[in-house]
């Protein structure tokens, strides 16, 4: 926060200033502090854009991101997000704000002009998900019970996993190739999670990013979490 104060005021000359930010971070999983940048463009006049991408849909009590999170509903001008991942796993995404910005990007987003639009069956899945979204919070509760659950269990364990407040759970290793090593053998046991190193991730924070989801059962949880020790002891990370 304290570099992005001094970034707005090198632009205080300029005619507009963009703040720009994911909702939730992708390798940590822990949401941006938009409370603290909202209160820096306020005083440093300038719009906040915000990724809700891997929050929407996750957080805030009914899963509207961020700003239901920071209690900041309408007053972020760019909100963009993608359907492929909380949203049912297909691909498309949007992009929210005033008229007078999305009629700019209409004309100026190369992937918007250029691309073929979505297909039909993508769009219909989208817009029952904003239905559903609306009716319910049940899906939304239960990822962050499957989320706590995994997290808990797999501390206990013996692994040692971030703080999540996402779908999010990040399974420190440390070391690039351990990293690699491990996600591969957890494919041979049925279970399909990404290894991720340096430069995705800052140097010497190699882990394995597990995304927990509504549609996980204790059972398929359970049968991660038997994977993962099986393979830490085969590795000599657990005793
Ligand atoms: C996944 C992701 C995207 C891209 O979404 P796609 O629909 O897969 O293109 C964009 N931004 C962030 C922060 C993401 O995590």
């Amino acid at each position: 926060m304290a570099d992005l104060e001094k970034q707005l005021q090198d632009a205080q000359a300029c005619r507009f200033r963009l703040i720009v930010t994911d909702g939730v971070f992708s390798m940590d999983g822990n949401v941006c502090p938009l409370d603290k940048i909202y209160e820096l463009a306020q005083k440093y006049n300038a719009m906040v854009m915000v990724d809700e991408s891997h929050s929407a849909g996750v957080v805030g009590r009914t899963g509207r991101g961020v700003t239901e999170h920071y209690n900041l509903r309408g007053k972020i001008e760019i909100l963009t997000g993608t359907l492929g991942k909380a949203f049912g796993g297909a691909m498309g995404g949007f992009t929210t704000g005033r008229k007078e910005i999305i009629d700019m990007l209409r004309q100026r987003s190369r992937p918007y002009l250029f691309s073929n639009s979505m297909a039909p069956g993508l769009v219909a899945a989208g817009i029952r998900m904003f239905e559903m979204m609306s009716e319910t919070n049940a899906l939304q509760d239960k990822l962050h019970e499957n989320t706590a659950y995994f997290i808990k269990k797999m501390t206990e364990a013996g692994f040692d996993c971030k703080p999540s407040q996402s779908a999010i759970c990040a399974v420190m290793l440390y070391d690039a190739p351990l990293s690699q090593k491990f996600a591969a053998k957890l494919q041979e046991e049925g279970i399909f999670v990404t290894g991720f190193y340096y430069p995705v991730v800052p140097k010497g924070q190699a882990r394995i990013r597990v995304q927990v989801s509504a549609a996980h059962e204790r059972e398929h949880l359970d049968k991660c979490i038997a994977a993962f020790v099986k393979i830490g002891k085969e590795l000599g990370i657990l005793k």
